[in-house]
This record gives structure tokens, C-alpha cells and sequence, in this order.
């Protein structure tokens, strides 16, 4: 029998940033993943650490995402210190491309809303096209304007899931490959877990394993409803810099592609392609960055979002298991490595996280 003072099931970017947090503070941990044929939204995702427009009607979850880009610094660097590798984390502010008027005009209430709730710890500008075009020289012209917010940043999200394994590792975290649990059991002092292969105890149990935290999660009586979305998101070859700011619609990488997205699309658990979905993305990056229409597509891929029906994170908590779901694991990263793996470690979660149990949810 293994046993650990903490176990964590589900190694993306929620499960390893959780784990390499803990793993920093000395913890003894043991996180248990799966097999690469599963759904894996850290492998597939735009890689946004993105502020503007977030939690709008949810100001818990406005403050912890602003909290996350605040911590976005110290966690790359503390990264590139510990495992020597550069998750290319950038923070030059982000752009929203408005793509008719209306769609401005829409965006000025959200975020002028977004703004009074915030006390004062958020900011962004309106901009219309000539502004827009002062950012982004290469905007086309039918773009009547948008939003930057100096709070938004991006990444390169294989580079971050990668740090965060080698870091928790180099931290002396236990991290086992293809151990899917299929079955949690409560003892007298924790919880049992079943492997194919192998058996583990542990006293504190995390799971963060995406879209099968809806079937763990009962396990232990804890509710993680959540369902798959896809996202399509389309890669052009390595171009000179045409953009300057990641945005909602394009992203350059630091080597010179752009990457395209994305989609929202309710097809079950099918993480494919479509031709027409990849059209659409390829034809609204055009009209952004018309230059665009002069370079070739090398790859796409899709993936699979893990949502909860308000969109929200689902925290939720009882005796020593906790389980967490959420979007935006990529802009959470830092807050989920630098804060949560705290309160973790501390059993006690401040104040704002109790409003993302499900709780909500009930009438
Ligand atoms: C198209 C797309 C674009 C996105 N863009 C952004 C973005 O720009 N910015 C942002 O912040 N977020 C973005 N996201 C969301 C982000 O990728 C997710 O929030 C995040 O990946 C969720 O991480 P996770 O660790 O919970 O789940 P996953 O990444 O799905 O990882 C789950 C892990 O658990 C393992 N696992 C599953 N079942 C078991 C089991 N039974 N036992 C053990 N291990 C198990 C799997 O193998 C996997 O490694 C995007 C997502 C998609 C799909």
C-alpha cells in the first residue's frame, strides 16, 4: 500500500499547480494521472491569463482571477528558477476586438460595470479603431474598435504544464503516469484509492482530474457536475511579429506563430475537428489581421472545455477531500499554485472561495 499526506488525482494544469503548491511547502505529495488518450483541456488550450470580462456577475470570482494575473509574475519566475524552463509568460496587457458596433457598445457597459464593482483594482480603455490601430498596426479596417486592459497576459500553456510537473517533482512530489482511479473509498483515517494497478492511502485527498471529477467526485460526496465544450483553435506557420497583444480571437507565440481560436461547441465528449468550425475561426482572424490571408495553416486540433453550468469554478469541500473544477485553469494557475495550495495546507479556505461551492446552484 502507498500512502501520502496528500493525494492528487488529475495532473493538467489545476492538479499540478495545486500539487507543485503543496510540493513547495514541503508537503508530502503523490499525484496520480491518467494516460494521454484522455480529455486534457491543459494540452489543447489558447493559453490566455486573461482578466478583462471576467466574473462580471460574480465578483468572488472577478477578485480571484485579478489575484492569479497579480501572482502571474513571481509564479513564472519562481518556475524558470526551480525547473530552468521559460513558460514564456508575457503581460503586455490584452486586446478584445469588437467586430460591429453594437458589440462595442456592448463592451463599454460590461466593463464600465465590470470597473465600479472592482474598487478600483481593475482597469482597462475603450478604444476605437484609430486607437485600436495605434496598438495593433496591422488591424483591419472594417473593425470599428475595443478594449485593452493592462491586467491581461498569455503564455505558452505546454511550457507551464511541463514546469508545473518538473517543479513539483524537483520539490520531491511523487507523480505517477497512467494510474487512473476508478474507485475511492473512505476509511477510518482517509481515503482509499483503486488503480489498475496499485492501491493508495492518503489523508488529504484533491481531485482535480477535469471532466471525471463529475464521476470521483460523488465518491466522496462531493457534487462536481460539469460537461464537455469544444474549442477548435487553428496554428499558422512562424511569421514576423504582426501582433503586439494576445487578445480574445489571436495570440503570436513568443516562436511566431499565430494561433487562431476558438470555438464553443456542444458536441459530447467529441474532441475532433470540423472543416466548416476551422472556416469560420480562419475567416474572423482575417478580417482582424487581413495580412493574415497570405499565410498557411500547419495545425489545429480540438479540446475539450470543463465547464460548470454557470461557467464559475465548483469548489467544494467535506472532511479531508476537496475537489476542483473550473475554466481558465491557465489564468488560475498562479492563485491555484501560490494561494489555494495555502489554504489547502492550512484546511481552511478563505472566505471568497466558499462561493464557489455548489451551494449556488440550488434554488
Ligand atoms: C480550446 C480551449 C481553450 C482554452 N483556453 C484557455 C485560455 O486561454 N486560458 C485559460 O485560462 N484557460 C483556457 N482553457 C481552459 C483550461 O485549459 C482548463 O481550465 C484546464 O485545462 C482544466 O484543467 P484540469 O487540470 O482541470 O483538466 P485537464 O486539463 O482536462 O486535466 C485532467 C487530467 O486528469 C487526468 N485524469 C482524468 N481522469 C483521471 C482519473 N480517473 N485518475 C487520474 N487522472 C485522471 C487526465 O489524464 C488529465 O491529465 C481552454 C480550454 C480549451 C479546451
Amino acid at each position: 500500500m502507498n500512502s501520502s499526506e496528500y493525494l492528487i488525482v488529475g495532473g493538467g494544469v489545476v492538479g499540478a499547480a495545486i500539487g507543485y503548491g503543496l510540493a513547495r511547502q514541503g508537503l508530502k505529495c503523490t499525484l496520480l494521472d491518467a494516460h494521454d488518450r484522455d480529455f486534457r483541456a491543459a494540452r489543447g488550450n489558447f493559453g490566455l491569463v486573461w482578466v478583462q470580462s471576467k466574473g462580471i456577475d460574480f465578483p468572488e470570482y472577478a477578485r480571484w482571477t485579478r489575484l492569479s494575473a497579480k501572482l502571474w509574475p513571481q509564479l513564472a519566475k519562481e518556475l524558470k528558477e526551480v525547473t530552468g524552463i521559460d513558460v514564456q509568460y508575457e503581460k503586455r496587457g490584452g486586446v478584445h476586438y469588437c467586430l460591429d458596433d453594437h458589440a462595442l457598445q456592448q463592451r463599454q457597459t460590461l466593463l464600465q460595470q465590470l470597473q465600479a464593482g472592482s474598487d478600483g483594482d481593475f482597469s482597462y480603455r475603450m478604444l476605437d479603431h484609430n486607437e485600436l490601430r495605434e496598438l495593433e498596426p496591422e488591424v483591419g479596417p472594417t473593425i470599428p474598435g475595443g478594449s485593452w486592459s493592462p491586467h491581461d497576459g498569455h503564455t505558452n500553456p505546454l511550457q507551464l504544464l511541463r514546469a508545473l510537473h518538473a517543479g513539483f517533482i524537483n520539490q520531491s512530489g511523487t507523480y505517477l503516469g497512467d494510474h487512473r482511479v476508478e474507485q475511492i473509498e473512505r476509511d477510518a483515517d482517509g481515503y482509499l484509492l483503486t488503480t489498475a494497478k496499485d492501491r493508495f492511502h492518503c489523508r488529504n485527498l484533491i481531485l482535480a482530474c477535469g471532466l471525471d471529477n463529475a464521476r470521483l467526485g460523488p465518491m466522496v460526496g462531493l457534487q462536481q457536475s460539469v460537461f464537455p465544450q469544444r474549442g477548435q483553435i487553428l496554428v499558422t506557420e512562424r511569421l514576423p511579429r504582426l501582433l503586439n497583444h494576445p487578445s480574445n480571437y489571436l495570440r503570436q507565440t513568443a516562436e511566431g506563430s499565430l494561433q487562431l481560436g476558438d470555438t464553443k461547441e456542444a458536441v459530447g465528449l467529441d474532441d475532433g475537428q470540423d472543416v466548416r468550425a476551422m472556416a469560420a475561426v480562419a475567416e474572423r482572424a482575417c478580417r482582424i489581421i487581413p495580412r493574415l490571408s497570405q499565410s498557411r495553416i500547419v495545425r489545429g486540433w480540438g479540446a475539450l472545455r470543463v465547464l460548470t453550468k454557470d461557467g464559475y469554478p465548483l469548489y467544494e469541500h467535506k472532511d479531508n477531500a476537496w475537489a476542483f473544477s473550473c475554466h481558465s485553469g491557465v489564468t488560475l494557475a498562479a492563485a491555484h499554485a501560490l494561494s489555494l495550495s495555502v489554504q489547502l495546507k492550512n484546511q481552511q479556505l478563505e472566505p471568497d472561495l466558499k462561493a464557489f461551492t455548489a451551494n449556488r446552484f440550488q434554488e
